[in-house]
């Protein structure tokens, strides 16, 4: 099957997260997984199926990574979203920039390689990446002897060239002041909540306290609860940090508490709760097989590889909790998370051929 049929077919499968219908794609995918010579199992979230597969060679494993789940169709697209369109170069469909182009270009490079590769489909990527988390929790063996992970994640931009070593986190934290709610008559006696939390909010916008460059605060909601003719009792800001490498969830905290310390209120800052943690930053300085890749993309591109830091997160962070270098090297394409996504049929043949180069070695 070709790149182009085979990307029809997944892209005519719905996959949004939020049907909860990524198992729609399991048995194509299982069935071209077997047939490639993997052994295949399913680990299951929340009644969705995460898909693990290995080869079982001999030596240490590169990953391939891929997620199966697709964003919700949003207003504005001019083709059937799950229709792959191709004009000239482009295929429109939705997930075929983010991400079904990158999981055919990775069936149809690892397909019957002696070299000992692993794949992992997981679903809920858009969402929260419950998918990944499971797996990277509860299949500590599987990940035991990978040496590098690939995601084949879109290149947003930086070409075939261009592979992502880093990427920030992120972390939402619920700063709440406490008032003293006297009744309105009383003004002189109380404390309305509000007022020390647009102090700390003005503290907020001139710091720059941030280590890494790459970190960005931003309030992203406030909050409040008058009750009846009172001074308002409580007053909530969500404060939203993408976080920098050289940042931690603990450092931002840190800070955060000690501005709200400046105020003339009690202010407390906590981590806004989620199912799954909040991810941290990463950015591996260097990765195996560095200099082949290198070599793999200067031949097939005849552009010398860039590396970049990206101010996204996504199951590439929860990857890099393990500690294995993970680097995304995907197709070029555009619209993600938007109507009219493409993605671009050279780069994905380019990008399946480079990956087969790379799966020479040993
Ligand atoms: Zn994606």
């Amino acid at each position: 099957m070709t790149v182009q049929k085979k990307l029809q077919k997944l892209v005519s499968i719905d996959t949004r997260y939020s049907e909860k219908k990524e198992d729609g794609l399991q048995d194509f995918l299982i069935k071209e997984l077997k047939q490639n010579g993997f052994s295949v199992d399913l680990v299951p979230t929340d009644g969705r199926n995460n898909i693990i597969a290995d080869n079982k060679k001999s030596g240490k494993a590169i990953l391939f990574y891929g997620h199966i789940d697709t964003v919700d169709v949003v207003p504005g697209w001019s083709t059937n979203p799950f229709l792959l369109t191709v004009k000239k170069d482009k295929a429109f469909g939705l997930g075929g920039y983010d991400m079904k182009g990158g999981m055919t270009a990775i069936l149809n490079a690892t397909k019957n390689s002696n070299r000992h590769i692993k794949i992992l489909f997981a679903v809920d990527e858009e969402n929260i990446s419950e998918g990944s988390w499971n797996v990277v929790e509860n299949k500590k063996d599987f990940f035991q002897d990978v040496e590098l992970v690939i995601s084949a994640e879109p290149n947003f931009g930086l070409g075939l060239n261009g592979i992502t070593t880093g990427r920030t986190g992120r972390v939402i934290f619920n700063v709440t002041s406490q008032g003293k709610p006297v009744h309105i008559a009383k003004y002189d006696t109380g404390l309305n909540a509000i007022y020390p939390l647009t102090n700390f909010l003005n503290l907020l916008e001139k710091s720059n306290f941030p280590k890494d460059k790459m970190t960005v605060v931003q309030p992203r909601s406030i909050e409040t609860q008058t009750i009846g003719m009172s001074l308002c009792e409580s007053a909530v800001a969500k404060i939203e940090v993408l976080l920098g490498s050289d940042d931690s969830i603990e450092s931002m905290k840190k800070e955060l508490q000690s501005l709200a310390n400046k105020t003339n209120g009690a202010i407390t800052v906590k981590l806004a709760q989620r199912k799954t943690p909040y991810l941290p930053g990463y950015r591996f300085e260097t990765f195996p097989h560095q200099n082949k890749i290198a070599d793999i993309i200067n031949t097939h591109t005849g552009k010398k590889m860039t590396l970049h830091e990206r101010s996204s997160v996504g199951d590439d962070n929860v990857l890099a909790t393990l500690g294995i270098p993970v680097i995304t090297w995907g197709p070029d394409g555009g619209g993600a998370h938007e109507p009219n996504e493409w993605v671009s049929l050279s780069s994905l043949n380019t990008l399946s051929h480079m990956y087969k180069q790379l799966l020479f070695i040993r």
